[in-house]
């Protein structure tokens, strides 16, 4: 389990991932966001703002920003619309950044699925799948 807000990947997340895919041999990697996530409302209310936060906040909403673009370009102003397209750019970007994650996807070893969790309603939804499960 690597968890961080927004569920945002770095080089530390990269590492573990990494490793948990070519040591411990994990066969599914699952990107879960849910819904009314307060990192993907900040940067929502960033990006609408023109305001960056200050600290390392401001590292989570520039990592998330791409994907509120996107959404806000497909008519998409929802925040739980963002945590649905953040979680599939969160995916792809990760077999995009991840060398290793890439190969064993590409070799069947692991896979990356997208779940988007409804707090609500206690359940998560498939919203992104790379590779063969
Ligand atoms: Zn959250």
């Amino acid at each position: 389990m690597v968890r961080t807000a927004g569920q945002v990947i770095d080089d530390a997340v990269l590492g573990s991932l990494e490793y948990s895919v070519s040591e411990l041999k994990v066969p599914l990697i699952v990107i879960l966001g849910h819904d009314s996530c307060g990192a993907v409302r900040a940067t929502k209310d960033a990006v609408e703002a023109g305001e960056m936060p200050s600290g390392f906040i401001r590292d989570l909403v520039e990592r998330i920003t791409p994907s509120v673009l996107t959404s806000l370009r497909n008519e998409r102003h929802e925040v739980n619309d963002m945590v649905v397209e953040h979680v599939k750019q969160t995916a792809r970007r990760l077999a995009d950044t991840s060398h290793v994650i890439s190969e064993a996807v590409e070799k069947g070893q692991t896979a990356v699925i997208g779940l988007s969790y409804s707090l609500g309603e206690g359940r998560a939804e498939l919203v992104s799948g790379i590779g063969e499960l």
